[in-house]
């Protein structure tokens, strides 16, 4: 339900006598965030200042009912748009009762990699797209029981009629910035209600912990316009763009003077291992990579330079200068961002001793 913002708003302004708000928030069972709330006595410099904290699991898919007690291990800290003043949100790791990383956990392994490979300097840069929906379950502004004109006007659509929801998306915008995440951009997307922001680039474990706060927000925001947020690749069947996240990648080496070099031997380590790539890269996936609407296919590797048809892309700018980034376009938009850049650091700079990124999802 959408709140009632301006008597919100009233009490927003009390005085808090020095306490703070500390959100904690983790992804769930389902890929899902979920957050509690406790109160602060003290302003934490670090994460290292915060207590540990638990939860249910059993009521978020993460634990049986007989053994329930989920922990929270604080990770990030990041000041809280929504509540201001010295109140924060705190991203949170998940573990099991005997010291174990939950099984939704993916950020423990993604870690080790990334430490393991920091000397290589690993930026990202994911394009987050999304699709707004009204509590009827249609897409946000769509006519009841219809369908708006073919796709078309919509994409960067200017004007009344060509463009739906941009108030949810420019609040979201300013409530990321306010946040401190390096969000980059956004536009309107090609099937109308649906959008897309840009965070990056991210240096390692950044890009997944500034991507899951970024969504956060956007549930957040969006429950106060009484909208829904949905992540699915492909949420309305038919001639509708799907929704992706790609992810652009780059190390010191493929940025430096040459580095288009570097860039190629990375495609080609990417094209040998497809397969556990795209066990990775999002459910209901192959929905979306259907080699339509700017995808390549799901089955097959691909790549190219400037061509949106392919699984990898070098943009035209790049292969010009000899340097920079390429772009992986196969993950969808309802990736878990631990396991996309785990997978890719793993793949393009090398395994580490009892880290297999793919085998977390497939042994489930
Ligand atoms: P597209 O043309 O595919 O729509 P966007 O402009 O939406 O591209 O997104 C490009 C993304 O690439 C941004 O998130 C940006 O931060 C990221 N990016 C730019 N340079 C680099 C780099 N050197 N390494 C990794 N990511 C980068
Ligand atoms: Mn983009
Ligand atoms: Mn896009
Ligand atoms: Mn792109």
């Amino acid at each position: 339900m959408a709140s009632n913002a301006s008597v919100l708003q009233k009490y927003l302004s009390l005085p808090q006598k020095g306490a703070i708000m500390a959100e904690y928030i983790w992804i769930d069972g389902t890929n899902n965030i979920r957050s509690k709330c406790k109160t602060l006595y003290e302003k934490p410099s670090s994460p290292a200042d915060l207590p540990e904290w638990n939860f249910d699991g059993s009521s978020t898919e993460q634990a049986p009912g007989d053994n329930s007690d989920i922990y929270l291990r604080p990770v990030a800290i990041y000041p809280d748009p929504l509540r201001l003043g010295d109140n924060i949100i705190v991203l949170a790791e998940c573990y099991n009762s005997d010291g174990t990383p939950n099984g939704t956990n993916y950020r423990h392994e993604c870690a080790k990699l990334m430490d393991a490979h920091s000397g290589a300097e690993i930026w990202f840069g994911i394009e987050q797209e999304y699709t707004l929906f009204d509590n009827l379950g249609n897409p946000y502004g769509w006519p009841a029981g219809g369908f708006p004109a073919p796709q078309g006007p919509y994409y960067c659509g200017v004007g009344n009629g060509k463009v739906y929801c941009r108030d949810i998306v420019e609040a979201h915008y300013k409530a990321c910035l306010a946040a401190g995440i390096t969000i980059s951009g956004i536009n309107a997307e090609v099937m109308p209600s649906q959008w897309e922001y840009q965070v990056g680039p991210c240096p390692g474990i950044a890009m997944g912990d500034e991507l899951t706060v970024s969504r956060y927000l956007l549930h957040r925001v969006a429950e106060d316009f009484g909208v829904t947020i949905s992540f699915h690749p492909k949420p309305l069947k038919g001639d509708w763009n799907g929704a992706g996240c790609h992810t652009n990648v780059s190390t010191k080496e493929m940025r430096a003077e040459g580095g288009i070099a570097a860039i190629e031997e990375a495609i080609g380590k990417l094209a040998k291992r497809h397969k556990e790539h795209i066990a990775v890269y999002g459910e209901d996936n192959d929905q979306r990579l259907t080699g339509r609407h700017e995808t390549a296919s799901a089955t097959t590797f691909s790549y190219g330079v400037a061509n949106r048809g392919c699984s990898v892309r070098i943009p035209r700018s790049v292969a010009k200068e000899g340097k920079g980034y390429f772009e992986d376009r196969r993950p969808a938009s309802n990736i878990d961002p631990y396991l996309v850049t785990g997978i890719i650091v793993e793949t393009i700079l090398g395994s580490i001793p009892d880290v297999d990124v793919a085998k977390q999802v497939l042994k489930a």
